[in-house]
């Protein structure tokens, strides 16, 4: 028996076979690696292409099909999804929020056109649902503004003073330039306010003439003098009592002058009494605003 063990061959196991093969493959490519070279890689290529090319062609075929099953597997897992989303959205808000941020500012001048163009197409959409969105939570909306503004005051008027900081200049540049266009427009209003400016520097406590109540006494005299009866269109405001001797900026103290009468008439005492325009009833109401 034991002779006999000796002459027959010892069977190898799996992992000698293996190591043997290793061994073999590894000697070859050692001799000529050139055919080897990138072999691995270009099967893998052409296979890759191959599958992909199947893939394509099924879906083409099958387009209808696989439609309707992915709605199918929509509808029925809307739930599931819905949960897994909303979890997804608040455990990971902070990386989602950076996620978002980098591809905004990645973005910036495609989404900037985009946006235009939707807000072109879809403008009037917009504003109705804003509108209505409001409207449908004005209390709540309100409530949680001044909420908001009471719990984060100090930074709120931080923001504010930093904003006025970097865009103060932009900002009072843009009100002249409306101030401007707008006293251009109205230069009986910009003459109000400069004689009530005037009445001011004068120290006059009651300066309450609004220029409709001017444009009334000037109709009341028929725009002439009440001194020297000339009709101009040019009449200065000629206050009874001085602003100089305490008197009122106010409807009560103005009449119409010309200029030369009303400086003639800073030398003394008018030759011609003269009575107020006492409007009847509330002149306020046809003021304008200043
Ligand atoms: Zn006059």
């Amino acid at each position: 028996m034991a002779t006999n063990q000796d002459t027959t061959p010892i069977p190898l196991s799996p992992e000698d076979r293996r190591a043997m093969r290793r061994v073999r493959d590894r000697a070859k490519y050692a001799a000529n690696p050139e055919p080897f070279r990138g072999r691995g890689r270009r099967a893998r290529a052409a296979h890759r292409e191959a599958r992909n090319a199947y893939n394509r062609a099924y879906r083409e075929a099958h387009r209808d099909e696989l439609k309707a099953q992915q709605y199918l597997y929509r509808e029925q897992t809307r739930e599931q999804r819905q949960v897994a989303n909303r979890t997804y959205r608040r455990t990971q808000a902070e990386a989602i929020r950076i996620q978002r941020k980098a591809y905004r500012a990645a973005h910036r001048a495609e989404l900037s056109v985009r946006n235009k163009q939707y807000r072109a197409e879809h403008g009037e959409a917009l504003k109705h649902q804003k509108k209505t969105a409001y409207q449908g939570n004005r209390a709540t909306i309100l409530a949680r503004n001044s909420a908001y503004a009471k719990a984060h005051l100090d930074t709120l008027r931080a923001q504010k003073a930093a904003w006025r900081a970097a865009k103060g200049d932009i900002l009072r540049r843009h009100k002249r330039e409306y101030a401007r266009a707008y006293y251009a427009a109205h230069p009986e209003i910009r003459a109000a306010k400069d004689r009530r400016r005037r009445a001011i520097k004068a120290g006059a406590l009651i300066r309450d003439l609004t220029p409709a109540q001017w444009h009334a006494i000037k109709e009341h005299y028929g725009h002439r003098c009440v001194y020297c009866h000339r009709k101009m269109t040019q009449l200065t405001q000629d206050h009874l009592t001085p602003l100089s001797k305490g008197g009122a900026h106010t409807l009560s103290n103005v009449v119409p002058a010309c200029r030369s009468c009303n400086s003639r008439k800073q030398a003394g005492p008018p030759k011609v009494p003269v009575q107020p325009l006492l409007l009847v009833g509330d002149s306020r109401e046809h003021c304008d605003r200043e």
